[in-house]
């Protein structure tokens, strides 16, 4: 075994560990960063980006009906799913080079392997042991299958992307982000899709109005979405999967999309033979400057299960790489951080929810719109927008801004700087709409639900 000697060991080439290496890099630290998957991580590779893909690639079947109101005329298309599968694996290649590229070009050494902790200072990879000053644990999440009978013939996001045959019935169970994202995703692709949730409404968490809106909206373009159910067992039958529910009916599908949750990747780390501090759940658990119980081992994203999405994954590294080789000024503010689930109509939203605004505030006046968006006037879809701002009464700030509608994140990634430098009611009545657009709604609600 030889031994070589870092500033920063990090294990994870994804969206938190690439960010690191990059910064620690460019500020002198020698660093290596080591993963067994290609570069990317999830983000790349089998979330954010191929779903995106998937999602713009879904919109076209209604683009291309509703372009008949505006005179488009001509034979429907037809979908080919082992085009969309083979130009998106091409584009994520690329992007795994230009990963590369980014940490070597940083000065970073790629090490190719699965990591393992072996010592508060030590990492073991490819059979070679390496010494760190720090070690930094960006190992992510996997997704995680409840154990029923049956239970193994489930997929999960992994699989989904490269599906040797496109499922013609798709049945979808869960109804958080990934669950509300692929039901549409296939939908919108032409697959029949039955989406089963075991509470009593998706996307719990979020703005009760905007977990109800979606969810009418999705079973207008045809999602079967069903609440309160829950599997029971899954069997083959002939080339099909036949799925026996709690209440005792049964669906056949050609593929059962479990998207209930995902756990940390922790097991076979080493960690907790290193002493550090775990969740039940696997999870690392770190102070203020993402620093475990034990010194020198530190830890961000998804790893360390507290909001799964990239861009605070980013941020926790920058914060940790500034800590670590900087002045140590950066911190993550994990308030007002936008989101948006990418279901078709898509949902946008910053900030807190109507509910959690009366819970925390107990005053607040509360905007509500809900609208056609011109474009369909003549498109002939039925699909109708929400947006809905929720105001502090005592302080006139704005806490709470969410929407339903076509790229809803695109609206919402601006309106969250305006509600993160304090904006208040009056400072969006003041401010001057982009006419004709479905985002300058938010500027000219004027009355306050009764
Ligand atoms: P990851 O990106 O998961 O990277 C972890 C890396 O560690 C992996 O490359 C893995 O191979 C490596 N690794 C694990 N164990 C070892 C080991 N022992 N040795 C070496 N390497 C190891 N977020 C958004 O913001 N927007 C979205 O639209 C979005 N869509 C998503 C869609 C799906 C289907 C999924 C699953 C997630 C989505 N997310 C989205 C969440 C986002 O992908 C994650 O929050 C983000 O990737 C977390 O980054 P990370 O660095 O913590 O971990
Ligand atoms: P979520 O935690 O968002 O949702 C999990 C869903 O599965 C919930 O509806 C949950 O129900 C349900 N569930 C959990 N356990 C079971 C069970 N045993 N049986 C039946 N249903 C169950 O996880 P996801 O897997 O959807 O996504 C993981 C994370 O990845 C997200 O939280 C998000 O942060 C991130 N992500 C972000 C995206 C984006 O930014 N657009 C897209 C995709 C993922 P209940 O509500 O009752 O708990």
């Amino acid at each position: 075994m030889t031994s070589e000697e870092f500033d920063l060991f990090v294990i994870g080439a994804g969206s938190g560990g690439v960010r690191a290496a990059r910064m620690a890099a460019q500020r002198g630290a020698r660093v290596a960063v080591g993963d067994d998957k290609p570069l990317g991580g999830t983000c790349v590779n089998l979330g954010c980006i191929p779903k995106k893909l998937y999602s713009f690639a879904a919109h076209y079947a209604e683009a291309f009906e509703e372009s008949h109101g505006f005179g488009w005329h001509g034979d429907a298309p037809v979908f080919d799913w082992s085009a969309l599968k083979a130009n998106r694996a091409a584009e994520i290649t690329r992007l795994n080079g230009i990963y590369e590229q980014l940490l070597t070009g940083a000065g970073a050494q790629v090490l190719r392997g699965r990591a393992r902790v072996v010592g508060a200072n030590e990492v073991e990879l490819g059979g070679r042991r390496f010494r760190a000053k720090n070690i930094l644990v960006a190992t992510g999440g996997h997704p995680v299958v409840p154990l029923f009978p049956g239970s193994e013939l489930a997929i999960t996001s992994n699989e989904i992307f490269d599906l040797p045959v496109f499922p013609q019935h798709l049945l979808v169970v869960g109804g958080g982000y990934i669950a509300c994202e692929f039901a549409s995703i296939f939908r919108g692709l032409g697959a029949q899709v039955t989406q089963l949730y075991r509470g009593a409404q998706v996307l719990r968490g979020f703005d009760a109005d905007v977990s109800d809106f979606v969810a009418a909206e999705m079973r207008k373009k045809g999602v079967d979405l069903r609440v309160r159910c829950e599997v029971e067992r899954i069997e083959r039958e002939g080339g099909r999967l036949r799925v026996t529910l709690r209440d005792g009916s049964a669906l056949v599908a050609d593929q059962v999309l479990h998207a209930t949750g995902r756990d940390p990747n922790t097991a076979g780390l080493g960690l907790a033979e290193a002493g550090v501090r775990l969740a039940e759940n696997g999870a690392v658990l770190v102070d203020a400057h993402y620093g475990s119980n034990v010194p020198g081992i530190h830890a961000i994203g998804d790893v360390i299960d507290r909001i799964h999405l990239t861009p605070v994954a980013l941020a926790e590294a920058m914060a940790l790489v500034d800590h670590l080789f900087g002045d140590g000024k950066r911190t993550v503010e994990y308030g007002l951080i936008p989101t948006t689930v990418f279901t078709h109509p898509s949902v946008g939203t910053v900030g807190m929810s109507e509910a959690q605004a009366r819970e925390r505030l107990g005053a607040v006046r509360v905007f509500r719109s809900e609208f056609k968006a011109l474009r369909h006037t003549l498109s002939g879809s039925t699909e109708r927008t929400l947006m809905k701002l929720v105001v502090d009464a005592q302080t006139d700030r704005v806490v709470g801004l969410h929407m339903v509608g076509a790229d809803a994140g695109e609206t919402i990634q601006g309106f969250a700087v305006a509600l993160k430098a304090g904006a208040t009611k009056a400072v969006f009545d003041a401010t001057i709409g982009i006419h004709p657009t479905v985002a300058e709604e938010f500027v000219t609600m004027r009355e306050a639900v009764a």
